[in-house]
């Protein structure tokens, strides 16, 4: 069990409160610089300097500024960073085209095209365009296709975050009913897939299911991704159980300014979960640490290719 719960109930009420919060910040800080003390290995045993490659298309500013923290946090594990920002109007065969050059540079072992992307362009034909052992982002078929199967392969970084942050206080998962709200094929079905992996009893609900909150109520473990801020309630959550919130909404704030908020109101679930992730400091900042982490792996596997056939 992570030291981020203590258990003894003599505890003041504040800091048992404080336990119950998941660190996503601290714990993303963390694995980031796991990873770039094993980038400096990597590198210092002879191996090429792993490379990754962010394609931003169009100039939605909240796409921007994920981009240039990819870029940032690329370089601060002493990676190569290779960032290609494309017009609006871009075509769908001209990021093809791209794609294809990023696949065959050998200083390149991640390509991530941001999503969203204008609508004259196909998601899944991009994402499947990427080359597999550098769909970093394990959007692709070939990756998704690996998790289903519950073989080795890179899995999407957002639900291999939530998973990083259930294992700081689950040791064991086994048996647990898990119910993941939400079913796209970025956050919701992958993470679905690795809870199975986990031997947990998975529940996924979506824009259709007709009864969330009572299948919410029975679950140990809850995901929430579906980007409707405010959904989950206090009376949503089984009390003690684990809730990651993926959900991010910029709502207005008192200041004039603007705010995050998650999926679940955080104040009325804090009191009843036994686990809860904030937004933001959750998940956000696990998903950037996770595409260093796969990005590294990416190198891994292509040096070994290598070593293999030299
Ligand atoms: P999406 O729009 O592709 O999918 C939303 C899913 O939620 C769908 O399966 C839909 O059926 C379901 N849904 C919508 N309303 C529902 C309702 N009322 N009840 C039950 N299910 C409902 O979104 P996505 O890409 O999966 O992202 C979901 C949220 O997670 C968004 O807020 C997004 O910004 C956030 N997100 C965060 C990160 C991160 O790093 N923290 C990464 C990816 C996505």
């Amino acid at each position: 069990m992570s030291m981020l719960f203590p258990e003894k109930s003599s505890e003041p009420a504040s800091q048992i409160v404080d336990g119950k919060i998941i660190d996503g910040k601290g714990i993303a800080r963390a694995l980031t610089d796991q990873v770039g003390r094993e980038v400096a290995k990597f590198v210092e045993q002879g191996n090429t300097i792993p490379g990754l490659a962010v394609v931003l298309v169009g100039n939605d500013p909240a796409s921007e500024v994920y981009v240039k923290n990819k870029a940032i946090q690329t370089h601060r594990v002493g990676m190569r960073s290779f960032m290609h920002m494309l017009p609006q109007s871009t075509s769908q065969d001209e990021l093809l085209d791209l794609i294809a050059q990023l696949n065959a540079n050998p200083k390149i072992h991640g390509i991530l095209v941001q999503l969203p992307l204008p609508a004259q362009i196909d998601p899944v034909a991009v994402t499947n365009a990427i080359a597999p052992h550098k769909d970093v982002d394990g959007l692709g078929e070939v990756n998704a296709g690996r998790l289903s199967l519950g073989i080795d392969g890179i899995v999407p970084c957002t639900p291999l975050g939530c998973l990083m942050l259930l294992k700081s206080v689950h040791e064991d998962m086994t048996g647990k009913h898990a119910v993941v709200i939400g079913a796209s094929n970025l956050v919701g079905k992958p993470m679905a897939q690795l809870l199975l992996k986990e031997n947990c009893t998975v529940t996924v609900a979506h824009i259709h299911t007709r009864n969330t909150k009572e299948l919410a109520r029975e679950a140990d473990i809850l995901v929430v991704a579906t980007g409707k801020s405010g959904l989950v309630r206090g009376d949503w959550i089984k009390p003690g159980a684990t809730v990651i919130d993926v959900g991010i909404t910029r709502v207005p704030a008192e200041n004039g300014k603007t705010r995050l908020v998650g999926d679940v109101v955080f104040d009325e679930a804090l009191p009843v979960a036994g686990h809860i992730t904030p937004v933001p400091g959750g998940v956000g900042p696990m998903t950037i640490a996770c595409l260093l982490h796969n990005t590294l792996q990416a190198a891994r596997a292509t040096q070994a290719v290598a070593d293999a056939s030299s």
